[in-house]
């Protein structure tokens, strides 16, 4: 098979023959030619027009008021519009009444997950497991393609690193090789191998670029960072995604050297086009073109003739292409070829998802009933839920839970399902969430009884808890004071044996516009979980937040605290799994916890200033470091702990010195010494000695998730090549220097077995 494949590429290359992929290309490229001669310039600008769907219900697609403009030939494609009958009436009206019958493309929000909603993709990436990140945006594919979309605003692959930021909940940490992995994997389960098939859809990578770097975690806010950062620590994932095939990308809200990215020529030419060579369409964010008003960058003629300058191919929402491009060829201050360019590319997508082929072909009738929420899609989503939970603590083995005896479930999140699902879960049905309630139930049949108690508000401030209950998720107050509430708990806790306490943040406490200065518990809370404590019952900490908290008053006083995120329709049966012990724990932090909000931002791969503290200490005159805390994090980078204990063995490398392009190997036994078979996510971390630029003092180069049987070792070996070593210096020269290299070798970020090799150049 290889062999022939080798020769029909030789073939292709001796005797110029076209490769099936370059025919296919050129059948695209004839193809879209020719449609584009039938088009007027009215008709090429509708292409780039992406209005969200409003309220369009079946059989009155064709008289509404978006209706009218599909007809027009106005409209390129909508979002925001989920069901077969639906998208096939809208359809319908862009192929039998617009005059050049082009079919539209149907875009949505589905971010972790479908009908059936896996962990928010904070949470996904601390399972540390590519291949259920890919199984979960599969499985979201498949199930969105059967509701008639194809086409998806995910993976979100913001690198950030300030937990105040709300939608720190939508990425995957604080790490860029992490993040690309992750990247990658999203991508290959959105998209597959074949984007024309009916069960993928599009992926579109968002928000290019720095987004998460907002200032002060303020969403939307200002970012601004040299090109070494940027180059090195927040593009990789956006690239990877790219590298990794998706079909498109999304402009940020956020400014980029002053410059808003709708309108920015570097990102969306010169990086994206030029040195990363993408070849699929731009899309604004929602309103971005119309907010550079706002920005201060001129009028909506002028914003938008410098989105399209910029390399901007799709307008979402805001109609400022539709309403002035015209206007502006005839002006000169845009040209006609850039027109073109941005119509080719959103007719190249529609074209790579074979909507020209059969415009409906993802209007399978048949196809949702059997294909959304199914049986095995829900047990997926359990167990990956369970696999992204993260022990923070777990004194004297208080977990896994016994199920015998009275179990007190209290707090205003155990039994709240319509939050389960998490932030950005647009086509979740939260009547069928699973809460923590229902699933301990369950979990526990006849073997333990649970008692509740809600114990208290979400928070004191009744308007902050409005804020915080958002799209359907409201917490109700039942007219209940602050201190029956607490009574009430107090009472249900004493008569239990073990108190379980479901606190923490609200789904839309995390997510767009919902950044936070404050990243503790809500005190009505911490209120609550004292009382608790002072009843002497042992207590476990069931933690729900999207964001790194500041837990250090909990994590001194609470024996056992399991961080559960937001993890999807199934999260109750999946913390049940967790609790009762039938599945151990494994998932690892992806973003570093703070001791308070004043050391952030706070992240591992920092650099080490010419005045570090020495390890161990808190506080030097004249070193880098706080009066009133320490540098340490309260939980670092890749921690969590098991129901297992898990011990390394000395790090051997295949040599200490190395040249060239040698492949060296780090091997480490690692060992489950405890008496439960788990897994754990070995971590490879490499620190460049000396550089012609200050390097970060440790950055992660690899991980693998191993199971291993209770008192099983086994060897664990990384290679390592020089592209392991390799970082844009400051002329943005993408390469690696000689000197020494430490490699690190761990369990997390802090704890690590290290060796030191010397890698020289010359051979
Ligand atoms: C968000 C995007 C999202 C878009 C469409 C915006 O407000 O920033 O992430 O894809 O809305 O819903």
């Amino acid at each position: 098979m290889k062999f022939k494949a080798t020769i029909v590429a030789l073939l292709c290359v001796a005797f110029a023959i076209d490769t099936p992929a370059q025919s296919s290309m050129a059948k695209m490229n004839a193809f879209i030619d020719a449609l584009m001669k039938k088009m007027t310039l009215d008709e090429k600008i509708g292409q780039l027009n992406l209005p969200g769907a409003g309220d369009i219900t079946t059989g009155q697609a064709a008289n509404s008021d978006i209706g009218k403009k599909i007809s027009e030939g106005k409209v390129g494609g909508l979002f925001n519009i989920k069901s077969v009958s639906k998208i096939r009436d809208v359809q319908k009206v862009a192929v039998e009444n617009s005059r050049l019958k082009i079919p539209l493309i149907f875009g949505m929000d589905v971010i972790h997950g479908y009908q059936t909603v896996f962990p928010i993709p904070l949470a996904l990436s601390c399972s540390w497991d590519t291949e259920a990140i890919r199984k979960s945006a599969r499985i979201a594919a498949t199930e969105a393609s059967a509701d008639g979309i194809c086409w998806t605003f995910s993976p979100m692959v913001d690198i950030a690193r300030d937990p105040r930021w709300g939608r720190i909940a939508e990425g995957s940490g604080e790490d860029p090789f992490l993040g690309s992995q992750v990247a990658r994997a999203m991508v290959k389960g959105y998209q597959g191998d074949d984007l024309s098939r009916n069960n993928t859809v599009m992926a579109c990578v968002k928000h290019f670029a720095l987004y998460g770097a907002a200032e002060a975690g303020r969403d939307y806010n200002t970012t601004d960072m040299s090109r070494v950062r940027m180059y090195n620590e927040y593009l990789p994932p956006y690239k990877a995604a790219l590298d990794a095939g998706a079909g498109s990308i999304m402009t940020s809200f956020n400014e980029v050297d002053g410059i808003p990215a709708s309108a920015n020529k570097f990102l969306m030419t010169d990086v994206l086009r030029k040195q990363w060579g993408f070849k699929g369409f731009v899309v604004t964010d929602y309103t971005a073109i119309n907010e550079m008003i706002d920005h201060g960058l001129g009028d909506l003629q002028t914003v938008s003739a410098l989105a399209l300058n910029a390399g901007v191919d799709m307008d979402m929402v805001g109609e400022g292409f539709l309403t002035t491009l015209k206007k502006s060829l005839q002006e000169k201050k845009v040209t006609q070829a850039q027109i073109d360019q941005a119509c080719r590319v959103v007719l190249e997508a529609k074209y790579k998802l074979g909507l020209f082929d059969d415009p409906y072909r993802y209007c399978d009738d048949k196809r949702a009933a059997s294909e959304i929420y199914t049986a095995a899609n829900r047990t997926a989503a359990r167990q990956i839920a369970a696999d992204c939970f993260v022990l923070l603590k777990n004194n004297n083995s208080l977990l896994p839970l016994r199920k015998s005896g009275t179990i007190a479930l209290i707090g205003p999140l155990a039994d709240a399902k319509e939050n389960m699902p998490g932030t950005w879960s647009v086509a979740a049905d939260f009547s069928k969430a699973i809460s923590v309630l229902q699933g301990l139930k369950e979990g526990a049949g006849n073997d333990a009884r649970i008692v509740y108690a809600r114990g208290s508000f979400l928070d004191e401030d009744s308007l902050f808890e409005e804020r915080a209950g958002m799209f359907g998720k409201a917490f109700p107050r039942d007219g209940k004071t602050k201190q029956q509430l607490l009574d009430e708990a107090v009472n249900v806790a004493s008569q239990a044996d073990v108190v379980v306490a479901a606190l923490g943040e609200s789904a839309e406490m995390t997510g767009e516009s919902s950044s936070r200065s404050s990243i503790e518990i809500p005190q009505a809370q911490k209120d609550l979980l004292a009382a608790l404590l002072k009843t002497g019952k042992p207590l476990v900490l069931v933690l729900f937040t999207g964001r790194p908290l500041a837990i250090k008053w909990e994590e001194e006083h609470v024996p056992a605290i399991l961080n559960v995120w937001f993890g999807g329709s199934e999260a109750g049966y999946a913390i049940s799994d967790v609790l009762f012990g039938s599945v151990n724990p494994s998932g690892k932090l992806t973003t570093t916890w703070p001791q308070t909000i004043g050391q952030v931002p706070l992240y591992y791969n920092h650099k080490n200033t010419g005045r570090p503290l020495p390890e161990g200490k808190w506080f030097q005159k004249f070193r880098s470091n706080y009066l009133d805390v320490s540098n340490d994090p309260l939980y670092p980078f890749g921690y969590g702990l098991s129901y297992t204990q898990f011990t390394y063995g000395n790090l051997k490398l295949s040599s200490n010195s190395a040249r060239g392009n040698q492949t060296l190997t780090a091997s480490i036994d690692v060992t489950n010494a405890g008496k439960q078979d788990g897994k754990e996510v070995v971590q490879l971390y490499i620190r460049d000695v000396v550089g012609s630029n200050a390097r970060p003092v440790k950055e992660l180069k690899g991980f693998q998730k191993i199971a291993l049987k209770a008192g099983e070792t086994r060897t664990v070996s990384f290679p390592i090549t020089t592209n392991d070593l390799k970082f844009y210096n400051n002329d943005l020269k993408y390469d690696w220097e000689s000197g020494d290299f430490i490699i690190m070798v761990g369990g997390n970020s802090r704890d690590v077995k290290t060796a030191t090799v010397n890698w020289q150049k010359a051979p």
